[in-house]
Order: structure tokens, then C-alpha cells, then sequence
């Protein structure tokens, strides 16, 4: 089990947009990397194949490593280290700082 998960909230703690906060739209586990929604964006360039598509450059959300973002626990409001446990035979992740769970 990831520390982080589709849907979190995290909060970026490294690189150029340090203290930036988003939603996990993707996780790709193997590559320890995460696509937030509105951060890392890149410029692509896109094909006109239809009549109606725009040619032209779009802004897409590139990778984040893992590393470089915190989950952001709406108790403590700031980005904090999750920790994972046994409860119940179910694994739950939780606030270090605060234990509150996710
Ligand atoms: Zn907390």
C-alpha cells in the first residue's frame, strides 16, 4: 500500500512549486510518481486530426515524484508523513502528527 492514493490532497514540499496544494488524479506506483491536478504543467504540442480540433500547444499536467509531496491532513492543515497500520485485518493509513485516519 502507497502513502499516497488517487484523490488525496497533497501538498508540494520540493521543487519550483514548493507549498502548492492539489488533488492525486494518477498514481503510477512503479515509478514512484503522481499526477496532480493544476501542478507541473507542460506544454504539448497537439496534432490536428479533425476538421473541429484545435492545432496548437495544451497545457497537461506532468509527473511528480512521490518524493516531493506530502499528504495534507485537513486536521493539521499543513503536509504531513502518513503512517500505515493493521486495524481490523484492514490496512489504514494515518496522520503521524495527529493519528487521525485517512
Ligand atoms: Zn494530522
Amino acid at each position: 500500500m502507497l502513502n499516497i492514493l488517487k484523490n488525496d490532497t497533497i501538498i508540494v514540499i520540493k521543487g519550483k512549486e514548493k507549498g502548492k496544494k492539489g488533488k492525486v488524479l494518477k498514481v503510477f506506483p512503479e515509478k514512484g510518481k503522481i499526477i496532480v491536478e493544476g501542478l507541473n504543467l507542460i506544454k504539448k504540442h497537439t496534432k490536428k486530426r479533425r476538421q473541429q480540433d484545435q492545432a496548437g500547444i495544451i497545457e497537461k499536467e506532468g509527473p511528480i515524484s512521490i518524493s516531493n509531496v506530502a499528504v495534507n491532513c485537513s486536521k493539521c492543515k499543513k503536509g504531513v508523513r502518513i503512517g500505515i497500520k493493521r486495524e481490523n485485518k484492514k490496512l489504514v493509513r494515518f496522520c503521524r502528527t495527529c493519528n487521525q485516519g485517512f
